[in-house]
């Protein structure tokens, strides 16, 4: 009944013993995340970043839930799930927290500091006390401008768009970095690029896909990536896999990589190693 209810178009739902599954899957799916949640069992894996030169400059923290019941459900559709949910607040405060630790742990004794980039949700932004909770592991983990990166999307700033740009000028304003994920994605209007407070503009990886193949793609991310450095903004480009990828971006003054070509993810122990 309930997914009759939910559904938005206006087919009629018959009783249909995979539907009832799928609810059931879900709400299992549900219990047991939390479950996870509680018990720590979420893990932040990092994915490094660097110059084209090799030279490492940071991580994006990615979460991971190994030996979940659910291998059926990716990342993404998991964080689709949850952010259904009030457990979204949770989860956003449990990966801020985990992240800026780890930036702590890394940047120990560092002059040129690391940064530790944390993917954040539409309804994590919203909250009214959202500015309060990345204050509040700033001071617990001393975190240091250059330290933490936000990492925004058009989407997750659509809903409420005018208060949520004055909490990331606040947060900008504090010296730490504001990056705009997916880019290339939806509507990838200029005017974000010229009136967000950013720092970074990270291009998506279905554009550096196409780069090897197409050189009109080739002409796409060198206007990306002038436009972006005309504002003053840094670009990483994402989903970087191969050498001759690496090399175009080089050509086109990308200033940072990110992909599989230097690494996959890393669970912390291995990314910390990476860093002493
Ligand atoms: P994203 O923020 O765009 O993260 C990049 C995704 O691309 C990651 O997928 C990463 O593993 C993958 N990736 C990196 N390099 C390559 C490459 O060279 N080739 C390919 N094919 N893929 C590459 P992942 O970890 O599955 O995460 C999917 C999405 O889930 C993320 O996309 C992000 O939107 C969301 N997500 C992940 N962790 C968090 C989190 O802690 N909080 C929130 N709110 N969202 C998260
Ligand atoms: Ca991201
Ligand atoms: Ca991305």
């Amino acid at each position: 009944l309930t997914i009759a209810k939910e559904s938005t178009d206006q087919k009629i739902t018959a009783y249909n013993p995979d539907l009832i599954k799928q609810k059931q899957d879900y709400e299992q799916f549900l219990l047991e995340f939390e479950f996870a949640l509680l018990n720590e069992e979420i893990e932040l894996f990092y994915q490094p970043q660097y110059t084209c030169q090799n030279k490492l400059i940071g991580f994006e923290g990615l979460f991971r839930w190994p030996n979940n019941n659910f291998p059926q459900y990716n990342v993404g559709q998991i964080i689709g799930f949850i952010e259904k949910t009030p457990m979204i607040h949770q989860l956003g405060a449990y990966v801020l927290e985990k992240a800026m630790k780890f930036a702590y742990d890394i940047n120990q004794n560092r002059t040129e500091l690391l940064t530790v980039g944390v993917n954040l949700s539409a309804y994590q932004i919203m909250s009214p006390n959202f500015v309060e909770i990345i204050e509040t592991f700033i001071e617990k983990y001393q975190i240091k401008p250059g330290m933490l990166d936000l990492e925004i999307t058009e989407t997750s700033l659509m809903e409420d768009f005018e208060t949520n740009i004055v909490k990331f000028k606040h947060l900008k304003s504090l010296g730490f970095k504001i990056s705009l994920d997916d880019f290339g994605t939806g509507y990838s209007s200029l005017n974000y690029l010229a009136n967000l407070p950013l720092s970074t503009v990270k291009i998506d990886q279905s554009f550096i896909r196409q780069l090897s193949q197409q050189t009109r793609y080739q002409t796409l991310v060198r206007l990306i990536i002038d436009a972006a450095h005309s504002l003053d903004l840094e670009v990483i480009a994402e989903g970087v896999e191969t050498q001759a990828e690496l090399e175009i971006l080089e050509n086109l003054h990308a200033d940072y990589i990110q992909g599989y070509y230097f690494s996959k993810p890393l669970p912390e122990k291995q990314a910390y190693a990476l860093t002493h």
